[in-house]
């Protein structure tokens, strides 16, 4: 989608620190980081939030998540972390192409806001 900001960054149209790369997913630093360590991970293809997904994007899904826990090890994030994902206004997504926040470096709080 030509005005869909992350799918402009998967074009390379708009710059962004990319950090991991597949067939199906990109990862890049978010621009306004919440922990040390604070990556995006997108399907390259557009999807506009877990709402719009059904039983054939599973696996998609799937390797999102597989490629959060990959590049959290390459982080050096062994304490752990969180992976975030938010959906819809009350979910408080801003940007309408299905993302993973992966937040690590230091201690995650409970319940988030
Ligand atoms: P959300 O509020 O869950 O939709 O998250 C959107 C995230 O995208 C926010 O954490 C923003 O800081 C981040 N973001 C917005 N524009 C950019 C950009 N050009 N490059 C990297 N991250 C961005
Ligand atoms: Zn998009």
């Amino acid at each position: 989608m030509s005005d869909c900001l992350f799918c402009r960054i998967v074009a390379g149209e708009i710059p962004a620190k990319r950090l991991y790369e597949d067939e199906r997913c990109l990862a890049f630093a978010d621009i306004n980081p919440q922990a040390p360590v604070h990556l995006l991970v997108i399907p390259k293809q557009h999807l506009a939030s877990t709402a719009h997904t059904t039983a054939e994007h599973a696996g998609l899904l799937g390797d999102l998540l597989a490629a959060a826990a990959k590049i959290a090890v390459e982080q050096k994030l062994a304490n752990g972390y969180r992976i975030v994902i938010n959906t819809g206004p009350d979910g408080g997504q801003t940007v309408d192409h299905l993302h993973l926040h992966l937040l690590g470096g230091r201690h995650m709080g409970w319940p988030p806001g």
